[in-house]
């Protein structure tokens, strides 16, 4: 008997999420950021769904960026993470790629080029993540020695944000302070926002937008937030129950023995692990969906299995569909429970899970 898990990913949903980050800034521009093979949703899929209403993707590597071409994807894609070297440079060349910068040494790279094509080099800006680019006091000059190269059709300036998933703190806005003092009366073109950021900064909208997670229908913030509740969950993993057993009171179950039965209880065995890139460290409690009702993991989660309490659903049967998380429980409403956020949940699935695509 084969495993029973899959992950369906509802292609309809990521195109309305992605026009519903549209819609948050109708004069910017949305590059549909597929990195980590689409956040575990496919990058192939993904951007043949979204190909004809987006203006350019964005991932994080070249491999990445190049997989994209070899599906036959032709619109423009931005290497993110600044991830490119001089060796890279003849790709960027010939394949509309569009490099991101961020240190000295990829500037002199691209000075040193012999580049046939124009296109626009994305300059990172260090505004307070402190993670990549240009301390804002060098920013005006690696501006001037990128308007002087030929290949740069346009220089636009960029940022990403380290707390915008927390709106209720000074970070971001400090942040977008930074920005402007310096993108304010450059005329240069400018894009800060990833998902959060487009859901609840409207300031730094500006010319191009980057979401990425919201595509995918999991919201980035803690609590309720009018944007993201009208996001659709793209991905529904989901497996079977392979075994039913009634375990006494005082037994223990699973790897570890964490869960103890204090009542007569009637275990599950279901076909999902962290083989499947299911988390490990999901604690007893976790939700799950069978038969439309949640119901508790129990047990430490195995390679090839997890255990899960169905005392409290006695008409579930072997065969039952399992649901991990998806359309009936959102991701953002698991993560908590295995310490993580959605985006693992997500991207950390393994090539064991097959995707369905509908
Ligand atoms: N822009 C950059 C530079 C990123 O690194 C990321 C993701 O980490 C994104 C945009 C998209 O972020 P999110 O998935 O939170 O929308």
């Amino acid at each position: 008997m084969s495993r029973k898990v899959r992950a369906d990913v509802d292609l309809n949903a990521i195109r309305h999420n992605y026009r519903l980050a549209c819609a948050q800034a109708p004069r910017a521009r949305a590059a549909a950021i597929v990195k980590a093979n689409a956040y575990g949703h496919g990058a192939i899929a993904v951007a043949r769904a979204l190909e004809p209403e987006v203006p350019a993707f964005g991932v994080a590597c070249i491999e990445e960026a190049l997989e994209l071409r070899a599906a036959g994807i032709r619109k423009p894609i931005m290497l993110l993470e600044g991830c490119f070297d001089e060796a890279e440079l003849p790709l960027v060349d010939s394949q509309d790629f569009w490099p991101a910068v961020h240190s000295e040494h990829q500037l002199c790279a691209l000075e040193q080029a012999q580049m046939k094509s124009r296109f626009p080099v994305f300059l990172k800006v260090d505004t307070g993540m402190h993670r990549l680019g240009f301390a804002p006091d060098q920013v005006p000059s690696m501006v001037e020695r990128l308007q002087a190269l030929s290949c740069v059709s346009e220089v636009i300036l960029m940022t990403h944000f380290a707390r915008s998933d927390e709106p209720d703190q000074p970070a971001t806005a400090q942040q977008i302070e930074c920005f402007e003092a310096l993108a304010g009366s450059s005329g240069l073109a400018a894009s800060l926002s990833n998902s959060a950021a487009v859901m609840a900064w409207p300031t730094a909208h500006r010319n191009w937008l980057r979401p990425g997670m919201m595509l995918y229908g999991a919201t980035p913030f803690m609590a309720p937030q009018p944007v993201a509740d009208q996001l659709q969950p793209a991905m529904t993993l989901s497996t079977e129950i392979i075994a039913i057993r009634e375990v006494a009171v005082g037994e223990r179950v699973g790897y570890g023995g964490t869960f103890v039965c204090e009542r007569p209880t009637r275990i599950g065995t279901i076909a999902m692990g962290y083989g499947d890139g299911y988390p490990r460290h999901a604690r007893n409690g976790t939700p799950v969906v069978v038969r439309g009702q949640r119901v508790p993991v129990a047990g430490r989660v195995s390679m090839d299995m997890m255990t899960i309490d169905l005392t409290d659903l006695p008409e579930a049967r072997i065969g039952d569909r399992v649901e991990l998380f998806g359309k009936q429980l959102p991701a953002s409403e698991v993560a908590p429970w295995c310490d993580t956020i959605p985006y693992t949940l997500v991207t950390c699935l393994t090539p064991r899970v097959p995707r369905y695509y509908h």
